[in-house]
């Protein structure tokens, strides 16, 4: 008997040291580890953003590819954004989607944050969109479908986004959307916690927010139609006609004066005109999107049974 409690103790040793020292990956999975600097070493940098560097890293042991956001404390505390990336890491680090930029954990030491990112390979959509100036309808068909199966399941957890648009979308090694930068986004578990906060991106602003009246997920869904628009036209609907002329945007918006190019097909035009509404509930519901013909007939799906619809 003693004999057989020291053999367990012994194996029970074992399976611990191997875990914590990185010898069985799947063990290792299962006890948090501490991160620091150290595990990781540097491939090359991948670009700025406004708070901070992001770089291409490689896990020393597993030889994983990360992607590797450094935010300074020092800027942090200068911009009052603390509170803002403690809700962003809170509200990313537990989403799991395949069209939702992964946090897989984070890390601080003295100076800096490090964010411990999906690696995204192709880049940011952006930079696509103004290369191609626009898409064809049939790719910005399978944006819109992803994106639309991507805030379904943020909606059904209670999070609302609140910044869709073409910088904070970056594509995966096959070309699938990936949301990403959730600084603005926000955890509203019933609709009496509608939210009035004014943030985001004036061209994608939805009307009751550039009003500052209360607003709710379905301001993700108005920046949809305002996606669904630019990725079919190559800019945004409401912009003034100097660029920096916010006033006109605003009041644009609050006008839904909205005017859409013959160009576009007349299944597309009916999808902007039912996501670009002025009362929200009046708004296309992202399940009914993902119904629209304009979906279905280039995602050769037919709702949610289908098997692109698994991503939900
Ligand atoms: P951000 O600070 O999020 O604006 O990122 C700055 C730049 O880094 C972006 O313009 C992207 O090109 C790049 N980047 C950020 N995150 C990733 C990622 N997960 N994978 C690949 N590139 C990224």
């Amino acid at each position: 008997m003693v004999a057989v409690e020291t053999r367990m103790q012994t194996t029970i040793i074992i399976l611990v040291v191997a875990a914590l020292t990185g010898k069985c990956f799947l063990l290792r999975a299962l006890i948090p580890k501490v991160w620091c600097l150290d595990d990781f070493e540097l491939a090359r940098p991948l670009g700025k953003g406004q708070f901070g560097q992001v770089y291409l890293m490689r896990e020393r042991q597993s030889r994983f590819v990360v992607a590797m956001k450094v935010v300074l404390k020092s800027d942090l505390l200068k911009h009052n954004m603390e509170h803002q990336l403690r809700r962003e890491i809170d509200i990313q680090s537990n989403l799991r989607h395949k069209h939702i930029l992964r946090l897989d954990t984070f890390f601080h030491d003295e100076k800096r944050v490090y964010l411990v990112l999906e690696y995204a390979p192709q880049g940011e959509l952006y930079k696509r969109l103004r290369k191609m100036v626009k898409f064809p309808e049939w790719q910005a068909s399978k944006y819109i479908y992803e994106l639309a199966t991507a805030l379904a399941y943020l909606h059904r957890k209670h999070v609302i986004h609140r910044d869709i648009k073409p910088e904070n979308l970056l594509l995966g090694a096959h070309g699938e959307l990936k949301i990403s930068d959730f600084g603005w986004s926000v955890h509203a578990p019933s609709p009496s916690s509608r939210r009035l906060t004014f943030c985001g991106t004036l061209d994608y602003l939805a009307p009751e927010m550039v009003e500052g009246r209360v607003h709710s997920n379905r301001v993700d869904v108005w920046s949809l139609g305002v996606l669904c628009y630019e990725f079919l036209v190559g800019k945004p609907p409401f912009e003034g006609l100097q660029e920096e002329d916010r006033q006109a945007t605003y009041s644009r918006i609050a006008k839904v004066d909205l005017d859409i190019p013959e160009t576009i097909s007349s299944e597309a035009r009916d999808l902007i005109l039912k996501l670009l509404k002025y009362h929200p509930d009046h708004r296309l519901g992202l399940e009914r999107v993902l119904l629209h013909p304009w979906i279905t007939r280039h995602n050769g799906t037919k709702g949610s049974s289908s098997s692109h619809n698994r991503g939900l």
